[in-house]
């Protein structure tokens, strides 16, 4: 077989020399050109590394980060809507900087009646609206959201400030050295806004039985992040893209009518103030009950409490350390179910908060769901570190915060539902949970980067809903994005975009970086790899902030493969998979030489002799001799059937080429190329295979792994006969 190969080798060889030849007499007249190669290393695009974010991707020696402590008395007042607030903050200046001021942000501002937001839509006048929204477009009509600022002290003396919509600057009494701290206070109040009929990812759902379903969160000045990246990311909150924060301790007190439910993000300090001891008992049980959720509240008691409307109010007590933000939710409404979860030998509680009209999908689903992805999510990372999730049901919204997120899912009145509801909150709670990795503990610059947190989530999503439901939908693979890609390119923007200007933000953000990163693992690198690699980024950067070169450097730092095409292809362009088979010559093995290669061995006679033996390729098939090489092989048997395959790439990607031979007899085989077989040529690659029997077709791709946007030109079907003489004819010139 080795020597069959060697003879066809300087067959092409000698070819090749030929057409060289031919071609050079152009060469003087061609202009130079830079290199745009889509192998080269990706210098002109990524940071230069620092002591701070090495060329390793990993954190480095000069790495750090500043800290905030929270310590707030929070007091939601149902009568009115409204949420006060008295906060203490602490910053920690760990950086190496000087600071002169402190940003903090200000989210409630994007909906006050002065937001920037809905003047920067471009709009045109509908032909029907609803008597609100009149109101609201024409009459002007504000409805007085947005932070009222009480005070802000410092000792109990007034802070300087200045609020600029969104954000607001602390103008810091003297300048805040590294190593020290700054303590301050903010007292604050606004009105909560209705998320269904108001919109926005926090606030509240009002029921016809009079009762909220309170899911509370941006509610509290926070500081913004200050880091060697960015400086200060102050970026303005229009609304979509989220947010950046840093880690720091809670402690955090929340006063409601007493006859509400709560879950927060942190440990509940103060259980026998605002629980039953029936409550307590079953939670003891929960924390044992690692196969089925234990209700903590029943459908029936919720029912009962519901009805009711006390005037009294009961304070929750949290504590968490190492979180970057914080959240909660409260309503007389609530159903409540725990289960214990084995984290590597560690017990962290999944929890669920619902009314009855999220059941019965949810006392089914909603803890089993938390749970899967905790065990799978710490999987594929790091050991889920907090000690609980909680997945809270809310109308419309899927938005997360550390221990805890907001989820849609309710069944019609009746209790029925579709499969694509109970699937759209499965995959809903998976992901809001799986938040808790991207970005609460790998914390990325969501302002900056949307792809970083529900990208690489996204990604780990998938597998984790295929374990929670082989056959589940994930809707976030390669073939799930084909449509996007080769869609119109002015409404494409690049992954690594800023989110607040994408035009299509799903796509862009979520599916394509999930696809590309599912790609990478089962196409590219292989599950080991791609594996290793991923959990040593989550590890390398759990707790900290990482940039994108954090993430493509350690993938290709802890694996060995050179990444750079892919990381510049996906994120960096919009351009398009699009591998096609251009076309196919059949060969044959033979002792009689072409009247071509006659000639040759003619005018090369010395180098011809120095061969010695030869056997001959032709594409004459009356030629064909597979006895031609029967005494080389010692009975082995002779691959008689050639194939000359040429790939094009009308695409401007570049990716492995997978091709799935089908032989005569019905068997299958696959031969995959990696991407680099572009390196030479980024339009055209040429391969040849061998087989003992007849190839009847050849198909690139079969599997749709690699987001193929064009399918047309995949597959070499037997041809006819007529063709087969075009070609035939072809070869000969
Ligand atoms: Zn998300």
């Amino acid at each position: 077989m080795k020597k069959f190969y060697l003879v066809l080798f300087s067959f092409f060889f000698i070819t090749t020399a030929f057409v060289a030849q031919e071609t050079t007499e152009n060469k003087g007249t061609q202009k130079g050109h830079t290199d745009e190669n889509k192998f080269r290393q990706m210098k002109d695009l990524l940071a230069t590394p620092n002591d701070q974010h090495t060329a390793s991707g990993a954190p480095g020696h000069q790495y750090s980060q500043q800290k905030v402590d929270y310590v707030m008395d929070i007091r939601l007042e149902e009568s009115t809507n409204k949420i006060y607030g008295d906060e203490k903050i602490t910053y920690h200046n760990n950086s190496k900087d000087v600071l002169e001021y402190l940003w903090v942000q200000l989210d409630q501002n994007m909906r006050a009646d002065d937001s920037k937001t809905p003047l920067a839509q471009s709009n045109a006048a509908s032909a029907f609206l609803t008597p609100e929204n009149f109101k609201k477009e024409f009459m002007k009509e504000g409805k007085g959201f947005g932070f009222n600022i009480e005070k802000v002290t410092v000792d109990g003396k007034p802070l300087s400030y200045l609020i600029n919509w969104t954000m607001m600057r602390i103008n810091l009494p003297k300048p805040l050295n590294p190593g020290e701290k700054f303590v301050f206070n903010i007292k604050w109040n606004y009105k909560i806004n209705n998320s269904v009929k108001d919109g926005g990812r926090s606030g509240f759902e009002d029921f016809p039985d009079g009762n909220n379903n309170y899911t509370i969160a941006q509610f509290f000045p926070r500081l913004c992040v200050y880091n060697n990246v960015e400086g200060w990311q102050n970026m303005q909150f229009w609304g979509r893209s989220e947010f950046a924060l840093e880690f720091g301790d809670y402690e955090v007190k929340i006063t409601v009518p007493s006859d509400h439910i709560m879950e927060a993000t942190g440990d509940l300090l103060n259980e026998k103030d605002v629980l039953t001891k029936e409550q307590r008992n079953r939670f003891d049980q929960a924390r044992k009950s690692f196969k089925d959720p234990v209700m903590i509240v029943t459908q029936a008691e919720a029912e009962v409490t519901e009805k009711g409307r006390t005037t009294t109010t009961k304070t929750w007590h949290y504590s968490a350390n190492m979180v970057r933000d914080f959240a909660f939710a409260t309503s007389r409404k609530y159903i409540w179910d725990a289960m214990a979860v084995n984290i590597n030998g560690r017990t962290v509680m999944a929890t669920s908060l619902y009314p009855k009209e999220g059941n019965p999908l949810w006392e089914k689903h909603s803890t089993r769901v938390v749970a899967n992805t905790l065990e799978e999510y710490s999987k594929l990372t790091f050991d889920y570190p907090y000690s609980k999730a909680v997945s809270v049901h809310a109308d419309r919204q899927g938005m997360e915060y550390p221990m805890i997120c907001f989820n849609y899912g309710r069944p019609n009145p009746d209790g029925t539902y579709s499969d694509r509801v109970r699937d759209g909150m499965i995959g809903v709670i998976t992901h809001e949970v799986g938040h808790n990795f991207f970005p609460m503990i790998v914390n990325s610059d969501e302002r900056q980067w949307t792809w970083m947190d529900e990208g690489l989530n996204s990604f780990v999503e998938i597998l984790a809903e295929l374990d929670y439901d082989p056959n589940f939908n994930t809707g976030n693979l390669p073939k799930d994005i084909v449509r996007y890609m080769g869609g119109d390119q002015s409404n494409i923007s690049p992954i690594m975009s800023q989110g607040d200007y994408v035009k299509q933000f799903g796509p862009n953000a979520y599916t394509k970086p999930a696809a590309g990163l599912y790609m990478l693992r089962q196409t590219i690198m292989g599950p080991e790899l791609f594996d290793h690699a991923f959990r040593t980024y989550a590890q390398r950067w759990r707790f900290k902030h990482p940039t994108p070169e954090d993430f493509f450097r350690t993938m290709e730092d802890a694996s060995a493969m050179d990444l750079d095409w892919f990381w510049r292809g996906w994120f960096y362009t919009t351009d398009v998979t699009d591998i096609g088979i251009k076309d196919v010559k059949p060969l044959y093995l033979t002792d009689k030489p072409s009247e071509r290669v006659q000639k040759l061995k003619t005018q090369y006679k010395d180098y011809f002799d120095s061969l010695g033996d030869l056997v001959y390729i032709t594409d004459i098939k009356e030629d064909a001799n597979p006895n031609a090489m029967i005494k080389y092989v010692d009975g082995k048997e002779v691959p008689s059937y050639i194939y000359s395959v040429e790939f094009d790439k009308p695409g401007g990607l570049v990716m492995p080429i997978i091709v799935e031979l089908t032989y005569k007899d019905g068997t299958k085989e696959r031969q995959t190329f990696p991407a680099q077989i572009w390196m030479k040529d980024d339009n055209s690659v040429k391969r040849v295979f061998s087989s003992s029997q007849e190839i009847i077709n050849i198909t690139v791709d079969p599997d749709l792994e690699t987001a193929d946007v064009d399918t047309s030109n995949n597959s070499w079907p037997k041809r006819e006969s007529d063709k087969f003489d075009q070609f035939k004819n072809k070869v000969q010139n």
